[in-house]
């Protein structure tokens, strides 16, 4: 599935600046949830660049996969621009992580967990990270969620890297810090095994 569109004269490194660039100007107008505005393009740059700095040799594919992980399912992008500009590895990795978002907020939810084991090596990971870092945000930004809904969101979150059973420990193992990390801030139990 190697099929990632990487212009000669550039290399591997053009592919990534040419995803950042997509993905800065398709959430340009985004800024991420809470109150300090922060813009929406930090998010998938802290997924890729946890990818990268935590799996030994991520494919190209996945780290460009990683940074439009969200422009399908939160901008104007469409399918097609994905594919023409990254090919199809890219486009069919993206769109696994992608939701239905005509469906209700709560079926999405429960999607993501029946979903979960079924996705590729490459989804797992971009969904390993997302939850992570989306956790860490609300865990440091998102201080208008009451602790009921914080606790429900990480709950969740649990029960979909569960799912995805035991691809990528080292993410996995950074997920778990981060349980661990909210159980402290939160003063709360989540019970997640910490192997
Ligand atoms: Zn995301």
């Amino acid at each position: 599935m190697n099929n990632l569109i990487i212009n000669s004269k550039r290399g591997v490194p053009g592919v990534y600046f040419k995803a950042l660039e997509f993905a800065a100007h398709k959430h340009r107008a985004q800024k991420r949830k809470g109150p300090k505005g922060i813009p929406y393009i930090n998010h998938p740059i802290e997924v890729a660049s946890l990818i990268a700095s935590t799996l030994e040799n991520p494919s190209p594919e996945l780290l460009v996969s990683a940074i439009l992980h969200d422009t399908l399912e939160d901008t104007s992008a469409t399918e097609e621009d994905i594919e023409k500009r990254f090919g199809h590895a890219v486009l069919s990795i993206v769109l696994e992580v992608t939701d239905d978002m005509k469906l209700h907020s709560k079926e999405r939810k429960e999607l993501q967990v029946e979903h979960a084991a079924s996705l590729s090596p490459e989804a797992r990971a971009i969904k390993i990270a997302d939850k992570t870092c989306n956790i860490r945000d609300m865990l440091q930004t998102k201080y208008f969620w009451t602790k009921p809904v914080k606790i429900q969101y990480i709950l969740w979150a649990i029960r979909v890297v569960e799912q995805i059973g035991s691809s990528h420990p080292p993410l996995k193992k950074v997920f778990m810090e981060t349980i661990h990390q909210a159980e402290e801030i939160l003063d709360v139990k989540f019970g997640f095994p910490s192997a």
